[in-house]
């Protein structure tokens, strides 16, 4: 049931002392090799010998993408280079990409972290696990493949894109576990439909989608289609990929691993931390990395915490779903929204799939906003125009109910929108160049 039952189960209060021991020595480190937090921790006035314990945690200052970007390449790091053995980087869908490091130290602990998720997602040894994230500069395809193998399941690293290829390996070695992101696994759906694989041909049980928001409405999308359980798993390169945490079988939150990740919930106007349940930025500190310490990363994710005891046992703490970041936030004609919000509307509509293109744009200074949304190929081809008209006003109608702003909506040709092997960008904001 667990791979690690002593920490996993672990009592609220021992999993503080854990903490507090921890937290202490990592802010130490950070300090004495950093120079970026000597100043910064000087700078708002506190020093090592004052934090005693986790709740000390709060007189530490934050830091932000920002501070990455401006201690690039190195200046983050504590260790000498010939100490580092690794180095990844983000897909800078906000910039340039942001290297992190990992010492000798930091890669068991980050395959111990993942064997820890992958086993709660209900990875075992006799699993086959294809990993169809990207192996490239990115974290997430050699997180997956470092837990999988701890785990001692088979790995088969297909990485993504060659769907055919990838559903052909499936279906010859049997792989149980597909690994990816949640577009992607839309894609690998598809195409197993439109090959005509028979789903008693495919041994596929669980996928393992992270990387990007997957709306429940997806999930059911992916599952039905596929005929797996899906379960989310998290995680950011600034903390070292994939690995913080991930959903068990219950659904009911992503444990975080934190006796490795302290989480805290902050509101990101004034900062200050929020209570259990209320619903803010995501801020983590590293309490092990040796390589790039982080304390206190405003990840700009949008949650909230949960520490009631799982249904499935685990004492450790989790958070709701990624609801949006604050930097994908929109606002349309004065309404604030995530794009996933979009998207389970979208989705609530069973003639839809989950391929739609969103644009901003301005006409007239105010805001407008179109979708164009596919269909399900049988109700495209059969439908008459009327029917496909009258979707669009119910879907249009459902918007403006629910998120509360006009969205022209369009139905389009099935395969007419680009599918995506890796995240994809759904909402195209056009606005600040017509203005
Ligand atoms: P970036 O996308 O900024 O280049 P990363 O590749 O490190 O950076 O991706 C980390 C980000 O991906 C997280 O901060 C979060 O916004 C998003 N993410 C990762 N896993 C999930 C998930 N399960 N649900 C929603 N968002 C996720
Ligand atoms: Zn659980």
């Amino acid at each position: 049931m667990f791979w690690n039952e002593r920490i996993e189960r672990l009592p609220r209060d021992e999993m503080a002392r854990l903490q507090s021991e921890r937290l202490k020595g990592i802010v130490r480190y950070a300090y004495e090799r950093v120079p970026f937090y000597r100043r910064r921790f000087d700078e708002a006035g506190v020093h090592p010998d004052q934090i005693k314990s986790i709740e000390d945690i709060e007189r530490l200052p934050f830091m932000t993408k920002s501070d990455l970007r401006e201690n690039y390449p190195w200046g983050l790091c504590a260790v000498e280079p010939s100490e580092i053995v690794r180095l990844h980087a983000s897909s800078g869908t906000t910039g340039k990409p942001t290297p992190t490091f990992y010492t000798r130290r930091d890669m068991e602990n980050w395959a111990e972290c993942m064997a820890r998720n992958l086993y709660t997602a209900g990875v075992r040894r006799t699993d086959v696990c294809q990993i169809a994230f990207r192996y490239s500069l990115f974290t997430g395809a050699f997180g997956h493949h470092l837990g999988a193998e701890r785990i001692g399941a088979m790995v088969i690293p297909t990485s993504s894109g060659q769907t055919e290829r990838q559903i052909m390996m499936m279906q010859d070695f049997g792989t149980t576990v597909l690994h990816c992101t949640p577009s992607y696994a839309i894609v690998v759906a598809e195409k197993v439909q439109e090959m005509g694989i028979p789903r008693e041909s495919l041994s596929l049980r669980l996928g393992i989608h992270g990387a990007e928001p997957m709306s429940e409405e997806l999930r059911k999308e992916v599952e039905e289609k596929l005929g797996i359980t899906a379960l989310r798993d998290y995680g950011l390169t600034e903390l070292g990929g994939p690995g913080v945490s991930i959903e068990c079988p219950e659904k009911a939150g992503f444990h975080i691993n934190e006796d490795y990740f302290y989480p805290e919930v902050i509101d990101p106007e004034t900062l200050k931390p929020l209570p259990l349940g209320e619903v803010g930025e995501l801020v983590f500190t590293t309490l092990t990395r040796e390589a790039v310490p982080i304390i206190r990363f405003r990840t700009r994710d949008i949650t909230y915490l949960e520490a009631a005891e799982c249904g499935c046992g685990r004492t450790l703490i989790r958070h709701g779903p990624i609801l949006g970041r604050t930097d994908d936030m929109l606002i349309v004609s004065g309404v604030n929204f995530f794009p996933s919000q979009l998207e389970s509307v979208l989705l609530s509509f069973k003639e839809v799939e989950p391929h739609y293109l969103i644009r901003l744009t301005k006409r007239d200074r105010r805001d407008h906003v179109s979708a164009q949304v596919e269909t399900r190929p049988d109700f495209w081809r059969e439908a008459p125009e009327e029917k496909k008209e009258e979707l669009c006003r119910r879907i249009e109608a459902k918007v403006k109910d629910l998120i509360g702003f006009r969205m022209e909506v369009e139905v389009v040709e099935p395969y007419s929108i680009p599918r995506s092997e890796g995240k994809s960008k759904r909402v195209i904001d056009e606005r600040s160049r017509d203005a």
